[in-house]
């Protein structure tokens, strides 16, 4: 739906790792995106070092997942200890239900630069690097960017949507007039990152509330080390950062550390704050732009990573003109909701950590009782209030009584992603098989014909999941006919008594889950946000151009 009088599609204000992600899908599809960044090389603050698997996801659709977990320290835990560092509660390194590792440790700049790179090479990105953007419009069709750079030289950029993902400053979130609600924190930390450290590590981020100093601990690969510590009232951000002072801090952690090993030091301020709205007519705000988070439970990349898979697919289907605005206001409601929760838990596990004298002393007998209840226990040590995004109030259709239990309660989740094999004997994720767009999984190899012959389905590739063991008829010999090696969606041990089909969205999140009987209901509900029997595959889209 390219105009004549724009020069993108979507304009992205700010090229850190969040706008490049979204970028980069939604060029991927074919969308022109015009890229506003000060900067002109990649970020080099190692900031975040958690990283969750629905990040290795979308990652993995921009090809650059492996890349990253070569220089991470994959499927690790965290461990909290109390006064006299004894251990509190410990969540250990979980299966992966969604093909990689639940959390990770990584380094920022490495995935910064990767996503650089990718962009600066995409022939549908025009990355304007040394810009900043100085003022946004917009009217009922376009947004207009006035950019300056450094010598102050001013242009504009003109395009049918605009998403902000410039940062917790966010120059945008400014120009739209869109407040933030919440508030900053007291507390102050000291963030150190060292390399060449040699202590012997173990696959967990360890949280020390020893009511002196607390310290967070966070190993890497190769030798990187974080350290972060709490700053006392009465330190001095200036004076705490001299490096003598590092060198004190650190020591006991890197006993033979050297000027060139502190990678940096810096006093970190955390806030507790949202953006009142994520939507302003055609402007959006993802990443930092929306939410600032306390970095305790290393949420804020991985959200705002979400909130970029999340924007694209929705951004596509509206410049496809498959989408209706009511599919775009559901950004809002799906990610602000989400990043509401994820802000409380940061605090909450911050102010457990932090605790004090009187506070810690209480902090220490609550978890010493809690062991004496294990479901609060488990859910203590599975950390398993760090809730994933549930978007069954979303773009999501309630499931019908009749559908299988195991399914109705995937509905608004991430799908899991087993490993599936083909009829020629080749395994490989699920994902792989099932494109960038929408998808219909028909489960078990009984009858599913007869459900999903809506002509609303018309856009949508279908895979149909055969259980393990199953001999394959000759109608079952097609691409897309997968055995389901690990039995999350089709176990042989417990058949459906009746075919189901499974709806996944673009962003791999469950929108629903049918029998036959239902079908019309599920087409009517979806059909208010997108209408999939127009959708366009990403080859087509590009020939439209
Ligand atoms: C100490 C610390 C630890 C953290 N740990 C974790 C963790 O473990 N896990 C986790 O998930 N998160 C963590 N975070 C948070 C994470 O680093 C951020 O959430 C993430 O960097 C946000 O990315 P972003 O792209 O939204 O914003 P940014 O990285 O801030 O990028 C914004 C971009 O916009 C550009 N920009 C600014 N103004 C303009 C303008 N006017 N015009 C155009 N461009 C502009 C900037 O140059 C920048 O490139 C941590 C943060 C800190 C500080």
């Amino acid at each position: 739906m390219q105009q004549n009088n724009i020069d993108a599609d979507v304009v992205v204000v700010g090229g850190g790792p969040v706008g490049l992600t979204l970028a980069l899908l939604l060029a991927d599809e074919g969308a022109r995106v015009s890229v506003i960044e000060p900067m002109t090389a990649p970020g080099d603050l190692p900031r975040a070092i958690s990283i969750a698997d629905e990040s290795f996801r979308i990652l993995e659709r921009l090809g650059l997942a492996d890349d990253l977990k070569a220089e991470s320290y994959l499927d690790t835990g965290a461990r909290y200890f109390g006064l006299g560092d004894r251990l509190l509660a410990q969540s250990k390194p979980v299966p992966s239900r969604t093909g990689h590792p639940a959390k990770s440790q990584f380094d920022q700049p490495v995935l910064e630069q990767l996503l650089w790179d990718r962009a600066v090479e995409h022939p549908d990105i025009d990355f304007r690097t040394g810009q900043r953007a100085v003022a946004i419009t917009q009217d009922g069709t376009t947004v207009t960017v006035t950019t300056r750079s450094e010598d102050g030289v001013t242009s504009t950029v003109v395009g049918s949507w605009l998403a902000g993902a410039d940062g917790g400053r966010s120059f945008t979130r400014d120009a739209l007039g869109v407040p933030l609600v919440g508030s900053t924190q007291e507390e102050r930390w000291v963030v150190v990152d060292l390399l060449n450290t040699t202590r012997e590590k173990e696959p967990y981020a360890e949280f020390h509330g020893n009511g002196d100093r607390p310290y967070v601990y966070v190993p890497g690969i190769k030798g990187r080390l974080r350290l972060e510590f709490m700053m006392l009232p009465g330190d001095d951000a200036e004076e705490i950062t001299r490096p003598d002072k590092i060198r004190e801090l650190v020591l006991p952690f890197h006993p033979q550390v050297t000027p060139e090993d502190i990678r940096r030091a810096v006093v970190y301020v955390a806030h507790r704050r949202l953006a009142k709205t994520y939507r302003a007519g055609r402007a959006f705000l993802v990443g930092d732009a929306g939410h600032l988070m306390p970095p305790f439970s290393g949420q804020g990349l991985n959200a705002g990573l979400r909130d970029a898979s999340n924007l694209a697919w929705k951004l596509r289907a509206a410049l496809d003109g498959v989408g209706t605005d009511r599919l775009l206001d559901s950004y809002e409601s799906e990610r602000r909701t989400h990043a509401k929760k994820m802000v409380r838990i940061s605090h909450i596990t911050g102010s457990i950590v932090m605790a004090r004298g009187v506070a810690a002393a209480a902090r220490d007998v609550v978890f010493s009782v809690a062991r004496l209840f294990p479901p609060v226990h488990a859910y203590l040590s599975s950390m398993r209030f760090i809730t994933p995004p549930d978007y069954s109030k979303g773009v999501a259709v309630d499931p019908a009584r009749e559908v299988d239990s195991r399914f109705a309660e995937a509905v608004g989740k991430a799908m899991s992603q087993p490993t599936v094999e083909t009829a020629e004997g080749t395994t490989s994720p699920l994902d792989a098989h099932l494109g960038t767009g929408w998808a219909i999984l028909e489960l078990g190899p009984t009858g599913t014909g007869q459900v999903a012959r809506d002509p609303f389905w018309n856009g949508v590739p279908r895979v149909r999941l055969l259980p393990r063991g199953h001999h394959r008829g000759p109608q079952e010999a097609g691409p897309s006919d997968l055995t389901d090696l690990t039995g999350a969606f089709v176990d042989p041990a417990r058949p459906l008594g009746v075919p189901h089909v499974v709806v996944v969205r673009p962003d791999r999140y469950v929108a629903a889950v049918f029998t036959a009987a239902d079908e019309a209901r599920v087409v009517a509900a979806l059909r208010t946000y997108v209408d999939l029997s127009r959708s366009v595959d990403r080859s087509r889209r590009k020939e439209n151009r």
